[in-house]
């Protein structure tokens, strides 16, 4: 209770400190739900600067519903690629269609009709209920649940159910005590973004620092409690640039993979084999990580007449969608 009248006190004080302090984000100039729909799902693990030239090209191409619902699935997934997490992309696209389905193109207000679509979770809907439509709805993700966590000093591991729907519950009594619930979540956002970072926090322009119970007991380090670690799992891959005159042989991850429709070389993922001498060294390597998996792609390379497929020059490459690691490998190209 007491904490709830002291989340009250706070709204006059994050509000004047984002309408001092908001930074002039393209998202931020719309109302079109949206927009403010793609912004939050690319959001979702991706930085904002990162983000912004996504947006701004996939507002370019696919400026409306209807037309991303309509769009072929490979352009979409040139227009995402090197954002990650590849399913929010066929999300988007699948919640686009059902729209069209059951909406009639437009994205509905009710927040069980926003939630009852592909790859939109309670935190989205929340900001898209509240930016796009000015309602009341709380938002809780990453920026939040620290600044909260610190300002009200709660040491419980934030991922516990009851410590969630605390967060949940105190993130409404926020959004409900504010005229503006758009600007109040995007303060929340913005505050956590900007000021509130998980080390080092800037307290000293902090606007709720004298309410921050983990400043006054020197806890910042402590809370949020961290969970454990990600155990990551090697995995060597051998991958194989088979050429034949100017073109390479390529392949598209099948339905039912992680980054199906995405396109690649092909490689010993899935078991298959080309025969590299054994004392071959590979002419690139690429690192990279995803979700537990530390991944090293060693590329050979091999040329072959008979190898059956789909050959591209590298122009054409360059036009397919790749995943990670082997749009590194294609850029040595
Ligand atoms: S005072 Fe520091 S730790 Fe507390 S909410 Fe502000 S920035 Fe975060």
């Amino acid at each position: 209770m007491l904490h709830h009248r002291k989340a009250r006190r706070l709204v006059p004080r994050l509000l004047d400190w984002f309408g001092a302090n908001a930074r002039d984000l393209p998202w931020r100039r719309t109302r079109d739900p949206y927009a403010i729909w793609v912004s939050e799902i690319m959001l979702q693990q991706t930085q904002v600067a990162t983000v912004i030239p996504y947006w701004k090209r996939w507002m370019r191409a696919l400026p409306t519903i209807e037309k991303l619902a309509r769009a072929k699935p490979e352009r979409v997934l040139k227009l995402w690629e090197g954002l990650g997490y590849y399913s929010r992309a066929r999300n988007l696209q699948a919640a686009a269609q059902q729209i069209v389905a059951e909406h009639s193109g437009c994205l509905p207000k009710d927040l069980e009709a926003i939630r009852a679509l592909p790859g939109i979770g309670r935190y989205t809907a929340g900001a898209i209920g509240s930016i796009a439509f000015g309602r009341a709805e709380p938002i809780v993700d990453g920026n939040v649940t620290r600044i909260l966590t610190r300002i009200f000093g709660i040491p419980e591991n934030p991922k516990d159910k009851a410590t969630q729907e605390n967060l949940w519950q105190l993130a409404e009594t926020l959004v409900i005590a504010a005229d503006d619930c758009s600007a109040l979540n995007q303060s929340l956002m913005e505050l956590g973004a900007t000021v509130c970072h998980p080390r080092k926090p800037d307290c000293a322009v902090c606007p709720v620092a004298r309410a921050c119970a983990a400043r006054r007991e020197n806890a910042i380090d402590a809370i949020p409690a961290k969970s454990r670690a990600i155990e990551y799992e090697e995995k060597l891959i051998e991958v194989y640039l088979i050429t034949r005159g100017a073109r390479y042989l390529v392949q598209q991850r099948p339905e039912g993979a992680v980054n199906a429709g995405f396109w690649e070389f092909p490689n010993s993922e899935h078991g298959a084999r080309f025969s590299v001498p054994k004392n071959a060294r590979p002419i690139a390597t690429a690192r990279h990580t995803i979700t537990r998996y530390r991944i090293e792609l060693n590329a050979y390379s091999i040329r072959s007449r008979r190898a059956q497929g789909h050959w591209c020059t590298l122009n054409e490459l360059r036009k397919l969608p790749f995943t990670a690691g082997h749009r590194k490998l294609l850029k040595g190209l």
